[in-house]
């Protein structure tokens, strides 16, 4: 491991293919090598501490370096590293998790079918709703219908019903059976003049139109983020979730909540869909169920839905090899374990959500900044050419790799989606992170304005 940074570089350079990449790009620039984590922050190998604004990908919510979390493994392994679920057989460690699961979720939700990736599980979802829809003499009822701009993975079937262009475009060609409708991000969508509730109204209403003009009899579900994420963070009005609740209702059609990123404690819930007060029939988990510590997934499958399959005696032909595998679920089991005994969610309620407002509050009068917007440890800056109209800069993007890049030489992570700029920090920042933070993204913002002063609005 004493390799020289240059080499690392080079290896990965030859050999190593990496995710949602410009691979042009990163041959150019070399990718940088990230050795070691602790708490907040991450390590390169060049010495440099970078204080981790993303938690690793949406995932770190109990931060790096739990020796807790690494004791789990070991003893899981030495006990029983792997066994399969297929064969009716099961383990103690996918028991107690998914008992743990059922508690902690909505009342109506009791079982848990799991996946190692927020792909997969999204996967699970897609097969079981049109599945319970064959299974209830409703076979007609396929069409799922999500939002422009929403992120459910990358596989073909998880990327067909997410609304971004650029993977709809890779999919060749993308499934059919999908329909997007508008997305609640009032910054983009919202008309001047109309209240954050009204449009909130008329976001949801839009999911109406599309199930009445596809007819009510072909729609099997809506399916949603509570909080967009890789789309940049698009925050619901509060009006929203509660008329998405009344047209399911109304139409008698399932709704998937993907909290592959507001589960755990994000929000200051177990899950978005408490904070919103929705009852989903279906809701995916991933990333923060382990803190990101090992790969696992899940798909929580409501008693309803659960009963249809109970009701008939034939097979559900799925599932995967790591489904439930022992070592994630040890893992995630000791991970909310740490969340409840060191009350993470009061805390990011009570403390780290309005801290997070407040910091990104500070910079809402910058020139460059059109809006920011937060919900629990999940938040947003808008970069703009205009703040009076909300106008962006010409080519979407580049003056957020901009501002990223000032992020990251001053020793900070924010990603950018487009010229949004995002973040999403380990529930566990205290007073220092945020005025760490908050140092940072003055002075990368001051940065980033100096090289674009000549296309910002007079
Ligand atoms: C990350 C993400 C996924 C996909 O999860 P993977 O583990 O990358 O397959 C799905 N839905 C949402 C909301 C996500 O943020």
């Amino acid at each position: 491991m004493n390799t020289p940074n240059a080499e690392w570089r080079d290896l990965d350079a030859l050999h190593h293919l990496h995710p949602f990449t410009n691979h042009a790009s990163l041959r150019a620039a070399g990718a940088r090598v990230i050795v070691k984590a602790d708490g907040p922050y991450i390590y390169d190998s060049e010495g440099h501490r970078i204080l981790d604004g993303m938690a690793g990908l949406w995932t770190t919510n109990v931060g790096y370096g739990r020796r807790e979390l690494a004791d789990a493994a070991r003893d899981q392994i030495l006990e029983l590293p792997f066994y399969n679920t297929f064969f009716k057989t099961t383990h103690p460690p996918v028991v107690a998790l998914s008992q743990k699961l059922a508690e902690i979720a909505p009342p109506h939700i009791n079982q848990v079918f799991y996946g190692s990736s927020g792909s997969e599980s999204n996967d699970t979802a897609i097969r079981l709703i049109r599945h319970y829809w064959a299974l209830k003499g409703e076979p007609s009822r396929r069409v799922i219908i999500s939002r422009k701009n929403a992120y459910h993975g990358s596989t073909i079937a998880a990327g067909s019903m997410g609304g971004m262009g650029h993977v709809h475009q890779h999919s060749y060609p993308v499934y059919e059976g999908f329909r997007h409708v508008m997305d609640p991000c009032w910054f983009d969508e919202g008309n001047d003049g109309e209240s954050l509730d009204e449009f909130g109204i008329r976001a949801a209403r839009a999911i109406e139109d599309e199930i009445l003009a596809v007819g009510p009899e072909n729609v099997a579900a809506f399916a949603g983020e509570l909080v967009q994420g890789a789309g940049g963070v698009k925050i619901a009005p509060n009006t929203y979730w509660p008329e998405v609740q009344r047209i399911v209702d109304k139409y008698g059609i399932l709704l998937l909540a993907d909290e592959v990123i507001t589960g755990f404690g994000r929000l200051g819930t177990w899950f978005a869909s408490d904070h919103y007060g929705i009852k989903p029939n279906l809701i995916t988990f991933a990333k923060a169920v382990t803190s990101g510590y090992l790969p696992l997934s899940g798909l929580l499958i409501d008693d309803r839905i659960v009963e249809a399959l109970l009701a008939h005696d034939d097979d559900f032909n799925h599932g995967y090899t790591f489904s439930g595998h022992p070592v994630a679920c040890a893992v995630a089991l000791k991970n909310l374990e740490i969340m409840e005994r060191e009350r993470l969610l009061p805390r990011v309620t009570d403390y780290a959500a309005p801290a997070l407002a407040r910091m990104l509050g500070k910079f809402k009068d910058h020139p460059l900044v059109g809006e920011v917007r937060s919900v629990g440890m999940m938040g947003a800056m808008e970069l703009v050419a205009d703040k009076k109209t909300r106008r962006r800069f010409e080519n979407p993007g580049r003056v957020g790799l901009i501002c990223r890049d000032h992020f990251f030489r001053e020793g900070f992570i924010m990603r950018a989606v487009f010229d949004t700029m995002v973040c999403a920090p380990p529930l566990i920042w205290a007073d220092s992170e945020f005025e760490e933070a908050e140092r940072v993204i003055g002075k990368a913002l001051d940065l980033t304005l100096a090289d674009v002063a000549g296309e910002i609005a007079a």
